[in-house]
This record gives structure tokens, C-alpha cells and sequence, in this order.
């Protein structure tokens, strides 16, 4: 078929990466990848089970143990990680299309994820050369240092939205400290995942130290946070998956990382410049389908700017314009999977019966086929409605109004999340004491959420345990053994000689 979205070289079957090698399933066995535009399989994928992340652990376990990664100078790995961000860098365009077909992103959204995994690995490439020196000294007296220690085999879990990103996100820093991984990512989207073997061959990393395990959460995902082999996992995904994660690692005493899910409030206060604060709110909930976890999703506005908000809200989020993944004007594209498209409808239909439906409400006009969901808009929505309380994950928004600074911050911190927040208002002393006072992770202040890398990342509450990002990357991977010399005059009391 000759289908302008249909990226070349698109593979017809996709397989685990082991010790250096494309293989299949130990049991030969496979699950369906579905093109979201159609929700017709386009290939499969090799389905893993406990044997094939067994085989996956114990060639990363090799390359620890044997192999010359872990031995390398930081710079020598910072060499590996430059080569790999100039690879992706010069491919960004292929693999944004790859991604944008098995995900549903839009194409210009997914080259700018494309560029961001690239900004990830030389981000890491430099911090660990940069390094600061842990070195503590008492002139004359101690000197104290950290040696920090790559860990081991570090298994990687990643979620659906924005994968080959997010995979990044947790391969450079695990790589970049030395340790070896075995990546396991999300079921719906495993294409973008499968291209980060050939690059990593391409840029020298050696043999043995990134695996790929595809397969089910339940089977592949499940055996690699049980291996007794693999002292971290770092996780991104749903709070109920964390949970599980969390139980399942305890016998072991793994370190973990969770980024787990979001409802987070996006609270505009009446002095706030409504016209920006509607663009960013917009953006904040619509971009990337929605389908991100820091996704500004209720929406709480001070009530004397209420209805002008309203009315102006509706109105550009009636414009958005939903289309083709492949189309460069297309802003929301097609939800990743129809399961996942089943839920977000679902929670529209629950909305209906819980807030004034204002914008969208389902399949957009045109869309015959394929998981796409107009942008929609919900308003007057109570605190205690589904549709504020839970995480939907697609383009749909709560808006709820509020009378004073302290009804907008009870509302803002009623939800078990606790990701990210967003605050519009012009008042200073105002934007410091709310991000000072609510329960979120990371707060931007009349502003969507761009970061610098060097920002720690994480949520609180139902949204994550521990933080990544910059140093805290670096913490998280790495061991941290202090060691202690005395140079002056030993502390050394003597015991023992009283006795008779
Ligand atoms: P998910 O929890 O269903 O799956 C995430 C990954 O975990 C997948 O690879 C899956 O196969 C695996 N998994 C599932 N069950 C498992 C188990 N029992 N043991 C081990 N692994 C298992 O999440 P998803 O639907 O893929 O992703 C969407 C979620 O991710 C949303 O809640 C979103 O908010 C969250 N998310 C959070 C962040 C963040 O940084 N906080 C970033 C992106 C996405």
C-alpha cells in the first residue's frame, strides 16, 4: 500500500536484544502491534516471559562483572554517550516518524521528543565528567571521600507516552555511571525501542550492557523486577503499577525510582493575563494527546474571571486541531491504543453526568476509524467528581471555579496525586507562598512546563517515590561509599586497659 504515513523500513516483526544480539522469544512466542490510525496489527513483537529476561540478566550481569563499561574512565563513557545524542540527532526525523506511527503522537511533537532523548544522553555525557568532587576535607586533620560505585544491572520500565524519550531519560544516567540495563518497555509502543540497539552499536557501547526485553507488564516486566540479580528499578507509569512494583521488589530491598501518575491543577487567579494563561492551559492538556503525565488537568480559575475564561477556553479548545499523526499541522493526533481509547471515552461518558460538557464529548466529526477523541472540555466539575479525582490521560480537562486562596489551595491539593502545578496570577508574594504550600512535585509559575535538566523531577504523594533528574540521576545510580582518613592525631581512645 502506498500510505505516505507509513515510515520505511518499518519492521514486520520486532524482537528482544540479547548479549549483543537480535533474538525471539525462548518460547517462541508474540503479541500484535497495532497502527493507532487504523487499530490494524502493522507487525509483532517477541513476547518475554521469566526465560528471556533471565538470559537478558545474565548478559548484563556478564558485562558488569567481565566487561569493560563499568572500568571505564567517566570521559571514556562520555565519549559512548556524545557519540550516541550525534546519532539520534542525525536521525531525529526517521525515528519521530517511527514513533509518531506506533504511538499516535503528532509528527512535529514527536521531533521534538526525538531532539530531547538526544539533549538527555549529552546531558549526562557532561554531567558525569563534570561531576563535583565529593571530597570533604578538615585541613590537617581527615580527609573524607565518596567513591561512587555503578550498582550492577539496572532494569528499566517504561510507560506508552513519549517512549523513546522517556527511554532515554533513564539510559543515559544508567549507562553514564557504568551500569549495565535491561530495558523493558510498554507493550503498545515497542517500535521506537527497537532502534536503540542498532544506535548503540553504531556509537561503540560494548556487548552485554543494554538489553531489550519486550513483552506484557505482567510477564516480562514482573520477572525482571523479581530477578534477584537486578538491585534497581527505576519505573515510569501508573500509580496502581507502582504499587505492585513496590511489593514486588520489598523481599529484595531494591532501589527504586517511581514516576508514577498526575491529576495536577493548573490554578489561574483573576490578576493573571487570562489570554496567556488560556493559550498555556490549552497547551498544558492538549499536547501530546494528552496523554502526558504532567498533563494540567483540572483547571481551577478564580471566580470573578469564571465565565470570560470559560468562553474564551472553549472557544480555542473547540479550534485545536485533531488529524493524521503524520500531518506537521495536526496538534492532536491519535490515542496510543484502542484500549486505552476505550478509557478515555469512558471517563467522557461519566463526565457527561458530572460537569457541563462545553467542548468535544467523543470522536471528533470525520474520524470514522482510529483512536482519535476531539479536545474536551468539562466545567463547573465538583471536586468530589470522578473526572477531577482521576487520572484520565487523554484530552479531556476539568474546570472548577474558586472564591479565595485558600479554597484554591484545598482544591488544588485534593486529589491523591501530587506531579506537578501550575499558577497564574502576577502577584509575587502570592505565586511563592502557593508553590510553597502545594502538594506537587514541581511547580511552574506563569509558565508551561519547560525544565532544565539539571531540575530535580519526581512527584509526591500517589506521583513517584524519589526524584531524577541532574545529580539526583547520579545519586540514584550509583552506590555512594564514603571513605575516611585521619591525617593529624589518630582519635583513636584506648578500651580495654582498666580492666584488672
Ligand atoms: P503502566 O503502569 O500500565 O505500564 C508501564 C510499564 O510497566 C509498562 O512497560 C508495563 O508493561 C509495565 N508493567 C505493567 N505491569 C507490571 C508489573 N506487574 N510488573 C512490572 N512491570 C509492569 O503505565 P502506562 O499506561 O504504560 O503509562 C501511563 C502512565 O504512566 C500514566 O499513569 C502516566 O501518568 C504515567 N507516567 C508518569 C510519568 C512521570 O514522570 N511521573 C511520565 C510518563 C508517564
Amino acid at each position: 500500500m502506498n500510505d505516505a504515513r507509513i515510515p520505511a523500513d518499518l519492521p514486520d516483526h520486532i524482537q528482544h536484544y540479547i548479549d549483543g544480539a537480535f533474538v525471539d522469544s525462548v518460547d517462541g512466542d508474540t503479541f500484535d502491534v497495532l497502527d493507532p490510525v487504523t487499530n490494524e496489527t502493522y507487525t509483532t513483537a517477541a513476547a518475554g516471559k521469566k526465560a528471556d529476561i533471565d538470559l537478558a540478566v545474565a548478559s548484563a550481569r556478564r558485562a558488569f562483572v567481565e566487561g569493560p563499561w563499568p572500568r571505564m574512565l567517566p570521559r571514556e563513557r562520555a565519549r559512548v554517550l556524545h557519540r550516541i545524542a550525534d546519532i539520534v540527532e542525525s536521525r531525529d526525523a526517521r525515528l519521530a516518524e517511527m514513533e509518531s506511527y506506533d504511538s499516535g503522537l503528532p509528527i512535529t511533537q514527536a521531533l521534538g521528543q526525538a531532539r530531547r532523548a538526544a539533549e538527555n544522553f549529552r546531558f549526562f555525557a557532561d554531567l558525569i565528567v563534570a561531576q563535583a568532587d565529593d571530597t570533604f576535607k578538615v585541613p590537617g586533620r581527615q580527609i573524607n571521600y565518596v567513591n561512587r560505585k555503578p550498582i550492577g544491572v539496572a532494569g528499566l520500565i517504561t510507560p506508552w507516552n513519549t517512549p523513546f524519550m522517556l527511554e532515554s531519560w533513564k539510559l543515559g544516567p544508567a549507562l553514564a555511571t557504568g551500569n549495565t540495563v535491561v530495558l523493558k518497555p510498554a507493550e503498545f509502543t515497542p517500535l521506537s525501542a527497537s532502534l536503540w540497539a542498532g544506535i548503540f552499536e553504531e556509537a561503540g557501547l560494548p556487548k552485554g550492557v543494554f538489553n531489550l526485553v519486550n513483552g506484557l507488564g505482567e510477564d516480562a516486566g514482573d520477572a525482571l523486577v523479581k530477578h534477584p540479580d537486578v538491585p534497581l528499578i527505576s519505573f515510569t507509569g501508573e500509580s496502581s503499577t507502582g504499587q505492585v512494583i513496590f511489593a514486588n521488589a520489598a523481599p529484595f530491598l531494591k532501589g527504586l525510582s517511581m514516576e508514577l501518575g498526575g491529576k495536577s491543577p493548573a490554578v489561574v487567579f483573576a490578576d493573571a493575563d487570562l489570554d496567556e494563561a488560556v493559550n498555556a492551559t490549552i497547551f498544558g492538556v492538549f499536547s501530546l494527546n494528552g496523554e502526558r503525565c504532567t498533563a494540567g488537568s483540572r483547571i481551577l480559575v478564580e471566580r470573578t474571571v469564571y465565565d470570560e475564561f470559560v468562553e474564551k477556553y472553549a472557544a480555542q479548545a473547540k479550534r485545536v486541531k485533531v488529524g493524521s499523526p503524520h500531518d506537521p499541522t495536526t496538534e492532536v493526533g491519535a490515542l496510543v491504543h484502542p484500549e486505552h481509547y476505550d478509557k478515555v471515552m469512558s471517563y467522557i461518558e461519566i463526565g457527561k453526568t458530572e460537569g457541563r460538557l462545553v467542548a468535544g464529548g467523543g470522536r471528533p466529526e470525520g474520524f470514522e476509524l482510529g483512536n482519535y477523541v476531539a479536545p474536551t472540555v468539562f466545567v463547573d466539575v465538583p471536586p468530589e467528581a470522578r473526572i477531577f479525582q482521576e487520572e484520565i490521560f487523554g484530552p479531556v480537562v476539568a474546570i472548577t471555579p474558586f472564591d479565595s486562596d485558600e479554597e484554591a489551595l484545598t482544591l488544588a491539593n485534593d486529589t491523591k496525586y501530587g506531579l506537578a502545578a501550575y499558577i497564574w496570577t502576577n502577584d509575587l508574594k502570592r505565586a511563592h507562598n502557593f508553590a510553597g504550600a502545594v502538594e506537587a512535585g514541581m511547580v511552574w509559575l506563569n509558565s508551561n512546563n519547560v525544565r532544565d535538566l539539571r531540575t530535580p523531577f519526581g512527584g509526591v504523594k500517589a506521583s513517584g517515590l524519589g526524584h531524577e533528574g541532574g545529580y539526583r540521576s547520579i545519586d540514584f545510580y550509583t552506590d555512594q561509599q564514603a571513605v575516611h582518613i585521619t591525617l593529624g592525631e589518630v582519635h583513636n581512645p584506648v578500651f580495654g586497659k582498666q580492666g584488672r
